[in-house]
Formats: C-alpha cells, structure tokens, sequence
C-alpha cells in the first residue's frame, strides 16, 4: 500500500466508540445550564423541595420523591406523564434513587407534589430525614443473593414513611442494604447485611462440570477449601473448622450453595458513614445478628431498626449523626438503650485474619 493510500485512509479512520456515561448537561434544566456555577444560595421551603436562587435572579424548586428503585415500566410511564403533566419535563435520579423533579414556578409545586402523592409516591428525604435506603440487586438482578434488597426497603419505607416525609430527626439518616456479604453494600448509619451462618454445602456432581477449581480455592479468604475426588470425580472440600461462612466461593462455584431459608440470616450494623467537610469516615458495627430473613416484610429486621431509630431521635443532640451519638454516650449505653442483647459474638478477637484476610492492596477478588 502507498504512502499515499496509507494516509488517506488513517484520515478517515472510524473515531472510537465512546461507550461510558453520556453528557449530563444536555439533559440539565435550561435554568441550571444558564446558571452553572453561579449560585447564590439555596434553602428548603419544605421538607423534599429544594430551592436554589441563582445571582441572576433566576430560581429553581427541585421537588424530590422517593421510588422503589426498581421501576417497571408503568411506573416509569406514570412518572414521566406526571413530570410532563405538572413537572416542566426535567428530572434526574439520586445516588439514592430518589427522583428529583425540577420547576421554574413555585405555583407549579404544590400541584406536582399533590400529582405525585395522588399516585403514591411520596415527597420528602431532604434535610434531616429518613431518606431512602440505597440498596443493592437482590434476586431481581443478581446471581448470588441470599435475601432480597428491593423487598426489604420496600418493606422498611412502608414503615417510615412519616421519617421520610418530615425533618424530625437530629440529623441526616442514611440506611443501606446489601444482600450478599462480600460485595456491594456501604457504608450507613443503619446497614442490613445478609449474614450466612453455615458453611456451604457442595454438590459434588455439578463441580467437575461448571467450576475452575484453583479459582474457587483461591477465592476463600482462609484457605478452607482444598481440590478433593468425591466418588470418583474432581470435586472441593471445606474445612468447616476455618470456614468464615463468608459466600465468596458461591459466585464462581454456584454447587457451593450457601443460600439457605434457615441458616442465612439478617445482621444489624449501626454508625457508619462517609466523610464530609467535618468529620471523618467511620465504619459501621455489628449490632444485632442472627435476625430471620423473613419475606415479604421483614418484620424483625424492620422492628429493630425502629427502635433504634426512634432510640436516636429521642437521645440524640441536634446535628449529632448515629456514629457521633454512640461516640458520645458509648457502645454499653447504646446497648442499654436500645435493648439489644450484647452477646460474645459482637466481640471481633479472630486473630486469624491478620494473617489470612485481604488486608493489603493487592486485593484478589
Ligand atoms: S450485594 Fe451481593 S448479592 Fe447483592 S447485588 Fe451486590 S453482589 Fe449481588
Ligand atoms: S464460605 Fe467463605 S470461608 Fe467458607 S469456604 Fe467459602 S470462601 Fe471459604
């Protein structure tokens, strides 16, 4: 090929595909393009609306609702008729998917509240509320869960509706769930994490045919799982001794099942968040465990998490966040006030993991 040839065709090479998030800006109110980076301030004429005035002049009211995260399709319709309808057609979604619908208007905000609240969705999860819970997959999406994520804020949100709707609490309340214990999940100031309490049980004639071996026995954390033959076939063994019951070999191996009705369970954790201009991160603590993953509503989980909540709202200074509230009057009185049983098990002394656990950052998994 020519030189010639050669440049004429590097001239028009196909760009390359860009394929990560698309621009924001062309899907920004008009207002808030016209007025990026040149805010005044902003207050809360009410819980779950925003308003933001610009040095211009301009004003925005942003009204926010909370969903159930995973959204049909008739929802999304109904939604979106709604926001075309009494909405000026702008919305945008919170990390903790909330909607947030913008209006040029204060006349137009409390005919789209009603809207929304018509339909039942409820406004609210500004300031010093119960805002929605940030949750994982769960069975909709994923292919390890051992308890459902949407079902069990579902069930939660139905039961605090009236934190999220109003600003009564001392400060901002961040909920979590995570419905695996190796994965997604965050940090919160309430975390409801699955807990497994039983090694997985192997079923050994499913190995040999759908898992790497050497994979799976580098997943665990603490070495219990050794390559075995079982019956003849090339199968896996656990050391039930040194199992964590942490789930980490499920994913690669699905025959390692350690889902089960009966023995995955619910565990509490209590004063995690992330930094802020003020204070530092803090990681969460094991509260309760133990708790019976119970569908559709979870009413275990959903009392313990009421108590404490309504513990905190009662004890709490104003501002103080749950991580700085227990700091303040200390994991006994915590338990004192709560009423959770303080049992052996909330005691962390495995020495083990210093040796065994991923403490580094040359993380495998
Ligand atoms: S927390 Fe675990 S089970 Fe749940 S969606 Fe994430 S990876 Fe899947
Ligand atoms: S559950 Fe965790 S600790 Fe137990 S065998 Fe599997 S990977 Fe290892």
């Amino acid at each position: 090929m020519s030189q010639a040839t050669q440049a004429a065709e590097k001239k028009t090479m196909r760009p390359p595909i860009e394929s990560g998030c698309p621009d924001g800006f062309q899907y920004l109110h008009p207002l808030m393009i016209k007025n990026f980076g040149n805010w005044k301030y902003h207050d809360r004429p009410r819980p779950g609306v925003l308003h933001h005035v610009a040095h211009s002049g301009d004003e925005i009211w942003t009204v926010r609702v909370g969903t159930t995260r995973q959204l049909d399709t008739y929802a999304l319709n109904l939604l979106c008729d709604i926001i075309d309808q009494y909405g000026e057609g702008y919305v945008r979604f919170t990390i903790r998917s909330n909607m947030e619908i913008m209006v040029s208007k204060w006349e137009k905000v409390e005919p789209l509240i009603k809207a929304l609240n018509d339909a039942g969705y409820p406004v609210g999860g500004t300031g010093n509320s119960v805002t929605m819970i940030s949750h994982t997959q769960g069975w909709l999406h994923c292919d390890i869960p051992g308890t459902d994520a949407a079902g069990v804020v579902k069930a939660l949100m139905d039961e605090l509706h009236e934190e999220f709707v109003t600003e009564d609490m001392p400060n901002r309340v961040h909920i979590t769930t995570s419905c695996c214990q190796i994965n997604c999940g965050g940090q919160g100031d309430i975390a409801i994490n699955i807990q497994h309490t039983k090694p997985p049980k192997i079923n050994h004639d499913l190995v040999a045919n759908v898992c790497e071996r050497p994979s799976v026995v580098a997943r665990c954390p603490v070495a219990a799982i050794r390559p075995a033959m079982v019956n003849g076939k090339p199968s896996l063994e656990v050391d039930e001794k040194k199992c964590i019951c942490c789930g980490a070999c499920f994913p690669p191996c699905p025959p390692m099942q350690i889902n089960d009705p009966e023995h995955s369970k619910l565990a509490i954790w209590v004063g995690g968040k992330n930094s802020n201009a003020r204070s530092k991160p803090t990681f969460h603590k094991l509260v309760a465990a133990g708790i019976p993953n119970n569908p559709p509503r979870w009413p275990e989980a959903a009392a313990i998490v009421k108590k404490i909540l309504r513990v905190y709202k009662q004890d709490a200074k104003d501002w103080e966040r749950m991580s700085d509230w227990v700091d303040r009057i200390g994991w006994p009185r915590f338990f004192e006030l709560t009423e959770l049983p303080f049992t052996k098990f909330h005691v962390d002394n495995w020495r083990g993991s210093r040796y065994t656990l991923n403490a580094s950052t040359h993380i495998r998994f």
